[in-house]
C-alpha cells in the first residue's frame, strides 16, 4: 500500500516547538494550556501580534524552528518504520519552502523516520498537495490541516487526520496517538 504523510504537525510537534521558541525569543511565558487550546493552526495571537507581525516572526525564525530539537510524537517514528519494513511505500509530502526540502529529508533521516529520497515532495502548497496526492494514486493519507483534508474528501484515498485542537470539528478519522495506527486502519477495511 501507497502511505503517505504530511509532516508538521502531522508526525512532528512543530507548532509547539515553535510556541517555546517564541516565548524564549520574546521573553515571554504564555501558558502552554494556551497553545493547546488554539482554534486555528497559527500561533502569533497568543503573542499579541498581528498576522503580518506573526508572518514575519515565523519566517524569520525558521531555521531554528525546523532544524533544532523538534520532537516527533509518541510512536510516529517506530509506526512508520514498521510500515516501511512491512513492504509499505512512505511518501512525504510538505509544504515547507524548496529551500528547506533538502535539508528537511536530511532531518527527518536524522530522526530515524524511513526516508526514500524519490517519495519525499517539498514545497508543496495547498492546492499542489492535491495535485500531487492524486497523482501519486495513494492510499492512505495523513494530514492534520482542515483546508487539506476538505479538499481530498471526494478522491479514492483513505484520508486520516492528525488530532489538534484546530481540526476537532472534522468528522474523519483521527489519530489521537500514532501507537493507534494499526487499529484504525483494521476498522477501515
Ligand atoms: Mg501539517
Amino acid at each position: 500500500m501507497k502511505f503517505g504523510f504530511d509532516i508538521d504537525d502531522t508526525l512532528i510537534n512543530l507548532r509547539e516547538h515553535a510556541f517555546h521558541i517564541y516565548n524564549r525569543k520574546l521573553n515571554r511565558n504564555v501558558e502552554v494550556d494556551l497553545f493547546h487550546k488554539l482554534d486555528k493552526v497559527e500561533i502569533h495571537e497568543l503573542f499579541d501580534m498581528t498576522a503580518q507581525q506573526g508572518s514575519e516572526m515565523w519566517n524569520s525564525s525558521l531555521e531554528e524552528i525546523y532544524f533544532t530539537s523538534c520532537p516527533p510524537y509518541p510512536d510516529a517514528v517506530e509506526t512508520l518504520q514498521r510500515l516501511e519494513s512491512e513492504g509499505h511505500e512512505i511518501y512525504y509530502i510538505t509544504a515547507r519552502p524548496e529551500a528547506y526540502g533538502e535539508r528537511t529529508m536530511q532531518w527527518m533521516i536524522d530522526n530515524q523516520f524511513p526516508v526514500d529520497q524519490d517519495r519525499f515532495y517539498y514545497g508543496m502548497n495547498d492546492e499542489d498537495k492535491v495535485h500531487i496526492i492524486k497523482e501519486l494514486e495513494l492510499d492512505y493519507y495523513f494530514d492534520d490541516k482542515p483546508i487539506i483534508i476538505e479538499t481530498l474528501r471526494n478522491l479514492p484515498i483513505k484520508v486520516f487526520t492528525k488530532s489538534q485542537s484546530y481540526n476537532q470539528h472534522l468528522e474523519i478519522p483521527r489519530i489521537t496517538n500514532w501507537s493507534e495506527l494499526d487499529d484504525l486502519l483494521q476498522n477501515g477495511d
